[in-house]
Parts: structure tokens; C-alpha cells; sequence
């Protein structure tokens, strides 16, 4: 219920998927509290989550907390997340380091209830976020320290939601009505049980069987840390509870660039999973992030990527400059790439993967998807597959409710259903 007597708040997120998520659970929690969820023009207080993986990150968080500051200077603003220490040249009311995240709601309502709303506003009062789809954290932190990630330092070490929590709050949301749960964390391949030890996979066997009509998604995940062939095999086996979609943060698929970025496998492992995919799973969303230009990466070992994206059917990708993170070692090592190479070699990654996302997307045109139909703008539908597939539907379809559809057409990277 909203009040116009508590003051109205503005979220920003930066960041992974697991900073979303964080700050939708808040955002979703302080709007049952009865606070109205605002854009930040009209907030009393904006509250930016923020991310420091990379130092552009930080110039990011830190230029809109400094416009912010500047265009409404009685603004309060709260700082959480990664970058909630970085920030030094704007003044900033409340920081919640990560280290404080189990106390951010306990700070965040104490600093709340010092303030009134300065601009009482005719406010909607529906301020919960009207969504199909959940995110739950299952896992945070991370202890492999590869060679150019902040995030260990940052998160610490990997920490795990007892599964029965996991499996109550899955039940609950479905209950809820959301469709599609995103199981979400910082290193999900690191998850274990706190109580029994069990690992992710045992995880999924068990939300297999939660009570509830939707499907669950897998965030991004580790490649060769769990058992992949008996991953691969429990998503087919599970018939569309748990959608057939993969995101593998590989990086590089040049085996000497992996053993410089600290990372625990070879080419030769990702095509075993690959080719595994491929087998059990054939016509799997598969997606990957890149990183183009790593210390020490040479003209060569990028090509080696790129002449990989090129033999596997991926469907999505996302391609990361390198950029530096002082405090990581990558950044000291020698070799570093210049900038124009680095952006030369994102191209070629990205062009690389366009053309097998394009090819992947006509190869689903005639085959029977099943979409969750989004909110209607403008008087166009779209919706997504549980391949991660966007889709074009009729407005008539209902919002949120899953359907099986037959794409007949594919217009730019649409599928079209008609
Ligand atoms: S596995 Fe590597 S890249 Fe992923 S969070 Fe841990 S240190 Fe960072």
C-alpha cells in the first residue's frame, strides 16, 4: 500500500545480474512497506546500487550520483554495492558497503524514517514492480581469483542459501504468479547446501519437484566446475521445467590466454561441454561472455576465439573490452593490448557471434517455442522463449501466461509469431 507520508524512492542498479536482483528484492520489499517507487526526477531519496568490476563502472555511478546531486541538491542519496567506498567526490547520505549487505534493509529503514517526503506527490499507488519474472539469489561470493576479475575482493568467499529456504521462497513465487524463476548468483557452480553440502546440481533435482506451474532459468554459470554432462542431462530430462539455456562466462577459448586469466580449464574442456550440449540439448539457447584484448592475449589467440564462436552454435554473447581494475593482477602484468586493438578484437568477436546467433534464430523458425508473452508497448507484444529467444506475438496473447507458439518468420533478431 502506498503512503504519500513516507518519502518516495528511486533505485538505480548497476552491474551483474546479481546486483539486479539484489535490488529488485529490496525494491520489492520497501514498495509492500508502503513506500511509492518513483523515478528519481520526483524521488525524495534515490538509492543506487552500484558495481565497481570495472574502473568505467565506477566513473558511471560516480557522473549520475553528481548529476543527481547537482539537479536536485535536497535530494538524499544512498549508496550500496561494490562502489559504496569508491565514490569519494560526491556526497552520498548513506553508504552500505558489501560488506554490510545482510544489514542494507535494517539501515536503508532506519535512515528512511529520519526522513519526510519533501515533494508530497499525487503518487500511483502501485508501486510493485509488475514483472513475470523472478530473480532468487541462491549464492554469493567468489574464491577463484582469476586473473582480471575484482569480484572476490570485493564479495569474498562464496556463501549459499540453505536449499530448503531456496525451495519455500521458489514455491512462494510461483505462488505469486511469476512464471519464470532466474536462479541467480555470484558463482552458482560454487553452490552447496550449508546443511547437507549438496551441490547445484542436486539443488535443481530438488526445484524440479517444487510445487508450481512455472520454469526456471540458470544465470550465468562456470563452465567446468559441476559436472556438465550431468547438468546437460537433467535439463533434458526435466522437459521444459528447467529451460534449455546456457550462459557460459568462458572468456577465451585460446588456451594460453586461459592459464593467463587464471582460469580452470582448457579449450579442449569447453568443447567437451559443448559437445555435449550439442548432442543432449540440440537447439539449447547458448550464451557467453568473451573478453577481448586480455594482457597478453596476441593477435593470434583472438583469432582462436573468434574461429571458435565460429564452429559452435551460440545464440547470444557478450563481448567485454578489457578494461583494467587496479587491485586485480592482470593489471600489472606485461603485454597489456592497446585500447584500438582491444576494440578491434570486440568486433570481430561480436561480428562472429551475430552471424551464428542469426543462423541459430532462422534454424527455430517452424519449431514449436514456448514464450512467456511480456506487457504490450505501443501496441506490439514481444515475449522471450525459454531459449532466450525474443519473439514478436499478436497484443491479443495474455501478459505472463506461457504459451507454445510456432515462429514463422524472423525480421532483424525477432522471431516472429503471427
Ligand atoms: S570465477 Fe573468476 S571471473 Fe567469476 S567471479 Fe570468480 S574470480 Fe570473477
Amino acid at each position: 500500500m502506498s503512503n504519500c507520508l513516507l518519502p518516495a524512492l528511486a533505485f538505480q542498479t548497476f552491474g551483474c545480474r546479481l546486483n539486479q536482483a539484489e535490488s529488485e528484492g529490496w525494491q520489492s520489499e520497501l514498495a509492500t512497506q508502503g513506500y511509492p517507487i518513483v523515478p528519481w526526477e520526483e524521488a525524495d531519496i534515490f538509492i543506487v546500487h552500484s558495481c565497481a568490476v570495472t574502473e568505467p563502472a565506477v566513473k558511471e555511478v560516480t557522473r549520475l550520483l553528481r548529476m543527481a546531486r547537482q539537479q536536485r541538491p535536497t535530494l538524499s542519496l544512498i549508496l550500496s554495492g561494490c562502489a559504496a567506498e569508491l565514490v569519494k567526490e560526491v556526497a552520498i547520505d548513506l553508504r552500505i558497503p558489501h560488506t554490510k549487505k545482510p544489514e542494507w534493509m535494517a539501515l536503508t529503514t532506519a535512515f528512511l524514517a529520519t526522513r519526510t517526503p519533501l515533494t508530497p506527490l499525487a503518487r500511483a499507488a502501485s508501486p510493485r514492480p509488475t514483472r513475470t519474472r523472478a530473480a532468487l539469489i541462491i549464492q554469493d561470493g567468489c574464491d577463484h581469483f582469476c586473473a582480471y576479475c575484482i569480484v572476490p575482493h570485493l564479495r569474498g568467499a562464496p556463501i549459499s542459501e540453505p536449499a530448503d529456504q531456496i525451495l519455500a521462497r521458489a514455491e512462494a513465487l510461483f505462488a505469486q504468479g511469476y512464471e519464470e524463476i532466474v536462479l541467480t548468483g555470484c558463482h552458482l557452480a560454487l553452490y552447496r547446501d550449508p546443511k547437507s553440502g549438496f551441490d547445484f546440481i542436486e539443488l535443481l533435482r530438488r526445484l524440479i519437484d517444487v510445487r508450481g506451474e512455472g520454469r526456471f532459468r540458470i544465470g550465468s554459470l562456470e563452465p567446468c566446475v559441476l559436472d556438465d554432462r550431468a547438468l546437460i542431462r537433467l535439463i533434458a530430462a526435466s522437459h521444459g521445467r528447467i529451460c534449455p539455456f546456457l550462459h557460459f562466462p568462458m572468456q577465451s577459448a585460446a588456451d594460453e590466454v586461459l592459464r593467463l586469466m587464471r582460469r580452470r580449464y582448457t579449450q579442449t574442456d569447453l568443447r567437451r561441454v559443448l559437445d555435449t550440449v550439442c548432442e543432449t540439448l540440440p537447439g539449447c539457447g547458448l550464451g557467453a561472455d568473451w573478453i577481448a584484448g586480455h594482457p597478453g592475449e596476441t593477435p593470434e589467440a583472438a583469432q582462436v576465439t573468434t574461429d571458435f564462436i565460429s564452429a559452435y552454435p551460440f545464440t547470444g554473447a557478450h563481448v567485454f573490452p578489457y578494461s583494467k581494475r587496479e587491485g586485480t593482477p592482470a593489471a600489472t602484468f606485461p603485454n597489456q593490448v592497446p585500447q584500438n586493438e582491444i576494440l578491434r578484437r570486440a568486433k570481430c568477436l561480436r561480428e562472429a557471434a551475430e552471424v551464428q546467433r542469426i543462423r541459430q534464430l532462422q534454424a527455430a523458425i517452424g519449431k514449436p517455442l514456448e514464450v512467456i508473452p511480456e506487457q504490450c508497448r505501443a501496441g506490439v507484444r514481444h515475449g522471450w522463449s525459454a531459449e532466450r529467444f525474443r519473439c514478436r506475438l499478436p497484443a491479443s496473447f495474455e501478459r505472463g501466461k506461457r504459451i507454445w507458439v510456432t515462429p514463422t518468420a524472423l525480421e532483424g533478431d525477432t522471431l516472429i509469431i503471427s
